[in-house]
């Protein structure tokens, strides 16, 4: 049974809201994992106590290879901490950063895994409510992992905080009128384009967030000149980025599994 006591800190691998997160491996088994420290000076009020007991609850009852595994948490005077799966590998965004744009068929398979992962989070009514490349980690042999489970909730009928980042927020969050799972597939129909395109489709480069929710909410979709996705690729994202939330996944994810662009994939 792990304790902090157990474990050396071996280098930081980022940054996150409320603390760092560090490379760690036990003293003695050598085993390494990522230890996110949580500032308890940072987390004062109420809402984010809250979010983060949520956070490690959701990822307590999660198991599956596509999303990260917590293991343990700890907390001291000064700091709570989350025991992670040390996922060796770049996020997205920095992936993206590097090429610039990614391929039709990488951009369909990233697209087929983040599916297989809403699956296994919808069947237990988990919106995950802030896609986008950051929170998403491409482990050694190419395979994404869902990370950053801190505004993800667990909704059995609809939910109204608007919350997420401005450039991925579908127009029923921004709106506040009231939403659910869908919210997640919008999010979706962003990154994909933003993996052929090289950046998102509203408001790209703009930081204040009341242009990028008029720009979500006028909807217009146009595609830069060196981005080559085929007409079912367009469809598929066009599909995703329906302004009626019933539409993005064609009634079903098992509707969203049969669209003709993902027809190569195997879901097994
Ligand atoms: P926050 O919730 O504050 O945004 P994250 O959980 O997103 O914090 O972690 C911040 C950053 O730390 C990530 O963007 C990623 O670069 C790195 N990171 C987090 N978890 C892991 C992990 N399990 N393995 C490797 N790097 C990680
Ligand atoms: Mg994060
Ligand atoms: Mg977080």
């Amino acid at each position: 049974n792990i304790t902090l006591d157990d474990l050396i800190i071996i280098k930081k691998l980022g940054h996150g809201m409320f603390g760092n997160v560090f490379l760690s491996a036990h003293k003695t088994k050598k085993n390494l994992y990522a230890l996110k420290t949580i500032d308890r000076k940072k987390i004062d009020n109420e809402k984010v106590q809250d979010s983060l007991i949520l956070e490690r609850k959701i990822l307590m009852q999660l198991n599956h290879m596509l999303i990260l595994k917590l293991i343990k948490t700890f907390k001291d005077e000064k700091r709570l901490y989350f025991l992670l799966e040390y996922v060796r590998g770049q996020d997205l965004f920095d992936v993206i950063r590097e090429l610039g744009l990614i391929s039709n068929e990488d951009s369909l398979f990233f697209a087929s895994c983040l599916i297989i992962i809403f699956e296994h989070l919808h069947e237990r009514d988990i919106v995950y409510r802030d896609l986008k490349p950051e929170n998403i980690m491409i482990d050694e042999e190419g395979y994404p992992k869902l990370i950053d489970f801190g505004t993800a909730k667990i909704v059995e009928s609809r939910s109204y905080t608007m919350i997420g980042t401005p450039h991925y927020m579908a127009p029923e969050v921004i709106l506040g009128k009231g939403y659910g799972i869908s919210a997640d597939y919008w999010s979706l129909g962003i990154m994909v384009y933003e993996f052929i395109c090289g950046g998102v489709p509203f408001g790209e480069g703009e930081s204040d967030s009341y242009t990028i929710y008029e720009k979500v909410l006028e909807g217009k979709i146009t595609y830069p000149g060196y981005a080559k996705p085929t007409n079912e690729l367009k469809s598929f994202i066009e599909q995703l980025l329906s302004k009626n939330p019933a539409s993005r996944s064609g009634g079903s994810i098992d509707n969203l599994k049969l669209h003709p662009c993902l027809k190569n994939i195997d879901w097994e």
